[in-house]
């Protein structure tokens, strides 16, 4: 290949034996040129397979400074919170790195809608993928939260997709007696490819901290492949149910509380939530140092997989169907399955074990079968909770934090919404 009479940025055409191929240049390998193709997705293509390069046009910086950030009197404010993740991320197009933009006056100019939405201040609290997050960053934001509190409407908390419904239960059971709107947002698909779903969700979640008066955690993403509405999702319900669809996150044994428009309109699906107050918020956070174990039940355990958490403060089994796990010996091929129980009752004489289900939704009863009640004699809780793993997970840790004596009682009883006495099917 000749010397390059492009630069990062441009766009280009390349001719090689196998096709063409037309996208953006981007900071390449000596073997290798990288071309982002209008899709968004980046490839790599021999230098040695290539015959020809069209310059079709020069990379334009974008101008900086001109998007407007003066505040309007008759708007809300709205504190943006950045974690990290896909959303409200770029490509530099001069080193080829997803930075993230989180100036009001940045936000601003990649979603300009949102200034006649609100007033919008923004903070970067990290930039981290979401499936680094630790008990220790749950209060972080929780403390940000307080801090922004005092001069916001609502806040957004930007946040990566893998584990958005885990830091909304936290913060759900985190912020007591929460006064204004707190509500995560993802992306799953980043804001320079044409399908991104980060301003929509953005916009969203915007218009209903500006219209409506809703006071709880909730996690705003698509509700369809359209680009015309999102989902306001419970905080203590929410699970990623698709890798990558933009539409793939769901309240799980419970419904969405609203619909959101672009435009603003908002039909509400389950009104029965707290609405802003003049409560005083109050944290209780999570013990940055506890240990929860998380155990899935699966076909051929062994005892040793158990007895790993003899040194942790609590353990959460995702048990099979009605909250089960493999601890009857009913043949030699079980035997196995006795020294699981005696592990189980070792346990329960130490920590808390707590059951939730592997089913996608639904309730556990521990009553139905003999499994279910010997677990429950060996001293393992949870029974009838409809509560999904994650949030059991975060509620354990929790509870061993603020209520260490009650954690039996409350387990199953419901503080955030995150169980219900009757199931919706
Ligand atoms: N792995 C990323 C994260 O959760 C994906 C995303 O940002 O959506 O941070």
């Amino acid at each position: 290949m000749k010397k390059e009479a492009f630069s990062h940025g441009d766009l280009i055409e390349i001719t090689t034996f196998e096709g063409i191929k037309k996208g953006t240049y981007m900071p390449s390998s000596e073997k290798f040129l990288t071309l982002k193709l209008e899709s968004g997705y980046n490839i790599g293509i021999s230098k040695k397979k290539i015959k020809s390069i069209k310059l079709i046009s020069k990379y334009k910086k974008p101008k900086e400074n001109l998007c407007n950030v003066s505040k309007k009197k008759n708007l809300k404010t709205i504190t943006i919170l950045h974690t990290g993740g896909t959303i409200a991320s770029e490509v530099d197009y001069n080193t080829g790195a997803v930075t993230a933009k989180f100036t009001p006056e940045e936000l601003i100019c990649m979603f300009p809608e949102l200034s006649n939405i609100a007033n919008i201040e923004s903070k970067l609290i990290r930039n981290m993928f979401s499936e680094d997050i630790r008990f220790a960053h749950y209060n972080i934001l929780a403390k940000e939260i307080e801090k922004a509190s005092k001069n916001s409407d609502g806040i957004i908390i930007t946040h990566g997709t893998d584990t958005i419904g885990y830091t909304a239960a936290a913060l759900s059971f985190i912020l007591e007696n929460l006064n204004i709107p707190v509500i995560l947002v993802g992306a799953q698909r980043s804001s320079d490819r044409p399908s991104t779903d980060a301003a929509i969700n953005l916009i969203c979640a915007s218009q209903f901290i500006a219209k409506s008066n809703f006071a709880e955690v909730a996690v705003c993403m698509h509700e369809n492949m359209s680009d015309e509405s999102c989902l306001i999702l419970p905080g203590t319900r929410t699970r990623k149910c698709h890798s990558s669809r933009r539409d793939g996150f769901k309240a799980i044994n419970s419904s969405p509380i609203a619909q959101v428009k672009t435009d603003g309109t908002i039909n509400y699906i389950n009104s029965s939530f707290s609405k802003t107050s003049n409560l005083n918020l109050k944290l209780k956070l999570i013990k940055e140092n506890l240990k929860i174990g998380w155990i899935k039940s699966h076909p051929n355990m062994y005892s040793k997989e158990l007895e790993v958490y003899k040194s942790f403060d609590g353990l959460l089994i995702e048990g099979t169907g009605l909250g089960h796990f493999p601890i009857n010996s009913t043949d030699k091929e079980t035997k196995e399955h006795s020294k699981m129980l005696n592990t189980i009752k070792a346990l329960t004489k130490k920590i808390p074990v707590a059951m939730s289900t592997q089913a996608i939704s639904g309730r556990i009863n521990m009553n139905v079968y003999s499994t279910g009640r010997l677990l429950q004699e060996a001293g393992v809780i949870g029974n009838y909770s409809d509560m999904q793993p994650e949030t059991a997970y975060i509620k354990l840790a929790w509870l061993l934090s603020n209520h260490k004596k009650e954690v039996k009682k409350l387990f199953t009883e419901n503080l955030r919404g995150e169980i219900s006495k009757r199931s919706l099917e």
